[in-house]
């Protein structure tokens, strides 16, 4: 049997991942503080037989009993509120805590897997962005702390892949959205639909014509897992191509959601990328991926996980 450490297993996309690997026959550990995520996204979980929890801060040496045979690490505050109010913490995760995974994975003879992001690419001046973009990065701008915490994170993985010859892999995640988003992270879908669902205005930042491509869970988790079982070392681009402008993807939600909503515009905040769309040919290629969800089914099914959260469910 399989047996693989996932850190930050009680997030968003940590948690759906546990839920994969347990479908897949592994053995699954989950590592987590509970600085950004939350013990009900793994509370299904509990009395598993192949599931276990470590409560415990990986920017501390990480000590994981018997053997390993994959370490996905994907500890780390994601959403921009979460990674302003949390500057130190979140490039201690990306340094020390990938460090310390990263031992881990070497003592254990185990593979490696870096939960990156296309912050790498910053604010990117090529569109879309193919993996070979080196990026347009701020390094002291108040994002600085995410993106150049990442770009360490894959430095040292190719670092340990090449001087200590550790399998590795890297996945440079788009926007992902679904159930278990933390409802007040600041982030675009899930505050839209709280608004839209509460007839508060709608928080545009700027004008709204900076875009995104918008990926939902499923998706993302399906390509992430064909990229660990793969052997490809080079990072790989996982999100999808249907871009959209953050004005008119408020406008859709107002109508899924029949909201009497107006829209507000508030300062767009610095270095807030003004596109993003991945370049998924790579994905496609030497991975066979590409997402399945449109937007529409996925924010449908993301509206019924709100609607619970909030205690609308019909
Ligand atoms: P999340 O905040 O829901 O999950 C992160 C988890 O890491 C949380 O459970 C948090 O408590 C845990 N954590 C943070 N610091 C820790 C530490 N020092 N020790 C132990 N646990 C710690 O965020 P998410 O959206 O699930 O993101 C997960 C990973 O995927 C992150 O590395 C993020 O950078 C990456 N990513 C996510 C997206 C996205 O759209 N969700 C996009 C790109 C990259
Ligand atoms: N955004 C917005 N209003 C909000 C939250 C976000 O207009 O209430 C914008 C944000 O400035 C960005 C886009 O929506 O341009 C996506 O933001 P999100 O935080 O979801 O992710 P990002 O891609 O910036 O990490």
């Amino acid at each position: 049997m399989l047996r693989t450490l996932i850190t930050g297993g009680a997030g968003f996309l940590g948690s759906h991942l546990c839920d994969r690997l347990l479908d897949d026959g592994h053995e699954v550990v989950c590592m987590d503080n509970f600085l950004t995520g939350s013990p009900d996204n793994i509370s299904h979980l509990t009395g598993h037989p192949r599931f276990s929890f470590l409560e415990h801060d990986v920017t501390e040496y990480i000590t994981i009993e018997g053997p390993l045979d994959y370490v996905l690490h994907f500890a780390s505050p994601a959403s921009p509120i979460d990674y302003l109010r949390l500057p130190i913490q979140t490039l201690k995760v990306g340094a020390l805590g990938t460090h310390n995974a990263l031992g881990l994975t070497k003592a254990k003879n185990a593979c490696f897997l870096l939960a990156s992001t296309s912050e790498v690419y910053g604010d990117p001046n090529t569109h879309p962005q193919k993996e070979t973009y080196w990026g347009n990065v701020n390094p002291v701008g108040l994002r600085g702390v995410y993106d150049e915490a990442k770009r360490f994170a894959e430095a040292i993985t190719m670092a340990y892949h090449r001087h200590h010859n550790v399998p590795t892999r890297i996945v440079r995640i788009f926007n992902t959205y679904g159930p278990r988003m933390r409802l007040n992270d600041g982030r675009a879908l899930p505050a839209f639909m709280r608004q839209a669902l509460s007839g508060e205005p709608i928080t545009v930042h700027g004008t709204g014509k900076q875009t995104r491509s918008f990926t939902y869970v499923d998706d993302t988790i399906e390509g992430i897992v064909r990229l660990l079982y793969s052997n490809v070392t080079s990072p790989v681009n996982i999100g999808c191509c249907d871009e959209i402008s953050i004005l008119e993807f408020a406008k859709e939600i107002i109508a899924l959601v029949n909201s009497t909503s107006a829209i507000t515009h508030d300062p767009l905040p610095e270095d807030d990328p003004k596109s993003r769309r991945p370049d998924i040919s790579l994905a496609n290629r030497l991975l066979d991926w590409s997402p399945r969800v449109d937007r529409e089914e996925g924010l449908r099914r993301t509206l019924v996980y709100v609607l619970e959260k909030i205690g609308q469910a019909p």
